[in-house]
C-alpha cells in the first residue's frame, strides 16, 4: 500500500495542547491525535476543552490513567512504578480510561500510546539487574539472558497483546529523526513507529514530511510540549510555521493515528469487544 500519510500525535495532555496547538491546527483544518492520561493536570479539570477538541475532529487517544513508568525516573511514585504492574492492573486502568474518554468524546474506538514508549510491565530479574549494576546492560549478554530465559525472578512481560485487544492500534516510539521509515506492510498494529520531534527546526520537519510523502510511507510525529509545558518541547513559532506550511502543502495527507490504523487494518474493530462491566461493590 502506498501511504504518504502524516499523523501528528501529542503526548501527556498538556494545557499547551488545547491552548496553543489545537487552535493553530483548527485554523488550518488539520487534525491530530492527543494521547491523554487521565491524571494529568492539563486533563483533569478541562473536560470541556478536550470535548471541544474531539468535536473539531481530533482523536483523544488513551495514554493510561497514571502514566506508569520505570521507578528510576524521578517523577515516578511506588503507585505508578511499572515494576508493580500486573496485566490485570493494566487492563483495569486501560478499560477505565477508555470508558472515561468515551464519556467525553462519545467514541467507542481509539488508539493507545505506551507511556515512555515502553510496552513492558513488571520487574526485571536479578541477572538483568546485576548486569545493569555492572554497566553491562547494553551488551549482547542481555540478549542471551532473554533468549535462554535465565533472568530468574523476572515478572517482566509485554502488554502489547492486551493493547491489541482493547484498541485499534498502539503507538510506540522506535524511530530516530534520520531513520528510514519502513513501508506500512512491515508495521505492527500493536507497536506503531513514531519519531519524537522536539527541538526540530522548521526545515527538519519539512524535510521529514517531504521524504515521507515521496516514499509513500506513514510518519507519526510525536510532540510533547508546544511552546512549553514539557522538557521535550517544540517552540510555538516553529510549530505555528510548520502547521501553516503543512496546511498549505499536505492538508489532505494529515490524518489521525486512528484513521491511519483503520486504513491499514480495516478488518479490525474494537466494536466486537463487549462493553466493560463496571463492578459495584457488594
Ligand atoms: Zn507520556
Amino acid at each position: 500500500m502506498n501511504a504518504g500519510w502524516i499523523s501528528l500525535s501529542f503526548d501527556d495532555a498538556l494545557e499547551q495542547h488545547w491552548r496553543t496547538a489545537i487552535p493553530l491546527m483548527n485554523d488550518r483544518g488539520l487534525v491530530g491525535t492527543f494521547y491523554v492520561h487521565l491524571s494529568a493536570p492539563g486533563f483533569l479539570r478541562h473536560s470541556d476543552q478536550w470535548r471541544n477538541a474531539a468535536r473539531a475532529g481530533h482523536e483523544l487517544g488513551n495514554h493510561t490513567v497514571f502514566h506508569p513508568a520505570v521507578s528510576s525516573k524521578a517523577w515516578v511514585r511506588p503507585g505508578n512504578a511499572i515494576e508493580h504492574y500486573t496485566l490485570d492492573r493494566m487492563r483495569m486502568e486501560l478499560e477505565f480510561a477508555n470508558e472515561w474518554l468515551s464519556q467525553i468524546d462519545g467514541q467507542s474506538e481509539r488508539t493507545f500510546a505506551y507511556p515512555c514508549s515502553n510496552s513492558f510491565i513488571g520487574r526485571q530479574g536479578w541477572i538483568h539487574r546485576s548486569l545493569a549494576a555492572l554497566h553491562l546492560h547494553r551488551t549482547r549478554l542481555t540478549t542471551w539472558v532473554d533468549r535462554l530465559h535465565l533472568d530468574i525472578g523476572s515478572t517482566r512481560q509485554s502488554y502489547a497483546n492486551l493493547v491489541g485487544e482493547l484498541f485499534v492500534a498502539g503507538r510506540g516510539g522506535g524511530l530516530a529523526r534520520h531513520d528510514r521509515i519502513p513501508p506500512v506492510s512491515e508495521w505492527s498494529r500493536t507497536n506503531l513507529l513514531s519519531v519524537a520531534v522536539e527541538n526540530g527546526t522548521l526545515g527538519e520537519l519539512q524535510h521529514f514530511v517531504n521524504t515521507t510523502v515521496e516514499s509513500g510511507r506513514w510518519a507519526i510525529l510525536q510532540f510533547h510540549g508546544v511552546g512549553g509545558g514539557h522538557r521535550m518541547d517544540c517552540s510555538e513559532l516553529v510549530f505555528a510555521e510548520f502547521i501553516r506550511w503543512l496546511g498549505q502543502e499536505h492538508a489532505s495527507r494529515v490524518i489521525t493515528v486512528l484513521d491511519g490504523a483503520r486504513r491499514l487494518w480495516p478488518q479490525w474493530s474494537t466494536k466486537s469487544i463487549p462493553a466493560v462491566e463496571m463492578k459495584t461493590i457488594p
